[in-house]
């Protein structure tokens, strides 16, 4: 298979936060693989950049561990790695502060990519945008990427977007959500508007439900203290599963280009009908044999942030009135598991009589073992009439595409590539951001005046009773969370 990789001008990528969890888990091990890629043209540079005392020496050895560390199991030749270190510089800096912002001015090029990678606290973005600016370190051309989360609310975010528009055009700013930067994500639209097949059933004659699940095996761990202000509804819904309903959900846009898909997002946020109350399923994960409970792990025994949420939405636009789409997400669950099921009708008229519950399903898996099935009908095999079953027509990635598809890119690779590029259609824009706050704040204040505790579920189950409930009031049932 010939794959065509898109080219990379030479650039200058500034990691503020350089030396963070973050950068050593993610940034730079993705750096590094597409070094080992032939994506990095000769003349680029990393310059990682925070407050502490380091050299370039010193960093490098902080790189060559992070990437020995997390680089993943893509081969490269060897003495690669030196190559790649001999790219890395790090500059001691202060957000807040002077500190390092001249040495910082000196070492950037002129006619290379500029980019700046904000992975620091976003209480931190306001001032690193604006000592960019002071400091004459960006042009029109330069881009800066930015973390989650981006608000806690729809004021945090409008403020965070009005920081950023005091400096950058909106064309210069890439906010990451990383779920928008796995294959089968993107796999969603090429299956979508790639193939006459599906497009036409696409929408409320055809599509009985849709189910979005992200389930995790892990707690929150060392992230309780910032997990336990936030919850599964700002940290996982209100971003990456709207991400995927939106990609789901969307018109087919005029054409793939960053703005023309970021409109019909959009769209289907602003058509999310208010969810009641009763359609939501907060949860907490209780203590197991060797594992802590949610409220020990946070240490708030009164603590009543969601670890667990479960929901039905509707939209009300010409496409899905009449669909129910129903999202759920939750940690110290069964197994780490995250799909898109897209539910088929039942056929109007079954010829072969009593036939029993045959309708398709078409399944896109996210995690593990990326790929797609879709259930289909057929006659079980061997003689004594005909008795239907189901089977998946599975196209698992790694089997079809083989060693390619074995070892992906992991998402921030290709992300931070498609910043290099200037192409944003992985990013959200400012405004989908903001449609998204404004549909979950009312959801959240809601539970805050009602003082709602989130109901327990046990460690290692298929979280509360009640989300089954949710589906069985509708006839329903949830997928099973298997890996
Ligand atoms: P972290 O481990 O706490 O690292 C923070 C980094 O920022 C450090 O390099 C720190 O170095 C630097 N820093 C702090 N204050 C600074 C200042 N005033 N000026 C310059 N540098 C400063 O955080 P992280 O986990 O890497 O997270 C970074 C961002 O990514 C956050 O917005 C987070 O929400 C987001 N994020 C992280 C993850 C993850 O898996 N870690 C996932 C999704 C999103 P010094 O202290 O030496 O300055």
């Amino acid at each position: 298979m010939v794959s065509r990789v898109i080219p990379v001008e030479a650039f200058d990528l500034v990691i503020f936060g350089g030396t963070g969890d973050l950068a050593r888990r993610k940034i730079l091990p993705g750096l590094f693989r597409r070094y080992c890629a032939g994506q990095m043209p000769e003349n680029s540079r990393v310059i990682g950049a925070a407050r502490g005392d380091m050299d370039n020496d010193g960093y490098r050895a902080f790189v060559a561990e992070a990437v020995r560390e997390f680089g993943g199991r893509r081969s490269c030749e060897d003495g690669t790695l030196d190559g790649f270190l001999e790219r890395m510089a790090f500059v001691s800096i202060d957000a807040r502060g002077e500190k390092g912002w001249s040495e910082m001015a000196e070492l950037m090029r002129p006619d290379v990519v500029r980019a700046f990678y904000f992975s620091v606290a976003p209480s931190l973005f306001g001032d690193l945008a604006e000592r960019l600016n002071q400091h004459g370190l960006t042009d029109d051309s330069s881009r800066i990427v930015v973390e989650k989360p981006f608000g806690r609310d729809l004021d945090s975010a409008r403020a965070l977007n009005r920081d950023l528009a005091a400096y950058f055009d909106e064309g210069q700013i890439y906010r990451i959500d990383h779920y928008l930067g796995k294959e089968t994500v993107q796999n969603l639209m090429a299956v979508r508007f790639g193939n006459m097949l599906f497009e036409p059933l696409w929408n409320s004659q055809y599509v009985d439900h849709i189910q979005i699940t992200v389930a995790e095996t892990v707690g929150v761990g060392g992230r309780g203290e910032y997990y336990d202000k936030s919850g599964a509804m700002r940290d996982m819904v209100q971003n990456h599963l709207m991400q995927l309903l939106c990609l789901i959900a969307m018109e087919p846009p005029s054409k793939f280009d960053p703005d023309a898909v970021r409109d019909e997002k959009l769209k289907v946020i602003r058509a999310l009908d208010p969810v009641e109350p009763h359609h939501i399923v907060r949860g907490q994960y209780d203590a197991t044999e060797g594992a802590e409970s949610y409220r020990e792990e946070v240490g708030d025994p009164r603590s009543r942030t969601e670890s667990y949420i479960a929901m039905k939405l509707g939209i009300s636009n010409w496409r899905w009135a009449g669909t129910p789409f129903y999202l759920r997400t939750g940690k110290r669950l069964k197994a780490r598991s995250s799909e898109i099921t897209i539910v088929f009708k039942e056929l109007n008229h079954s010829i072969f009589g009593e036939a029993g519950d045959h309708r398709n399903e078409l399944s896109i898996r996210l995690q593990p073992n990326e790929g797609i099935e879709l259930g289909v009908t057929i006659k079980e095999p061997g003689p004594g009439g005909m008795r239907l079953i189901n089977v998946p027509l599975d196209m698992s990635f790694a089997q079809a595409l083989g060693a390619d598809a074995e070892d992906p890119p992991d998402a921030y690779e290709r992300l931070i590539m498609d910043v290099i590029r200037g192409n944003q259609t992985l990013f959200m824009r400012g405004d989908e951001v903001e449609a998204a706050w404004a549909w979950t704040d009312p959801i959240i204040n809601g539970w805050d005046a009602r003082g709602d505790v989130p109901k327990t579920y046990e460690s290692g189950s298929e979280g509360p009773v009640d989300a089954v409930q949710l589906l069985a009031r509708d006839t329903r049932v949830w997928r099973k969370v298997s890996p």
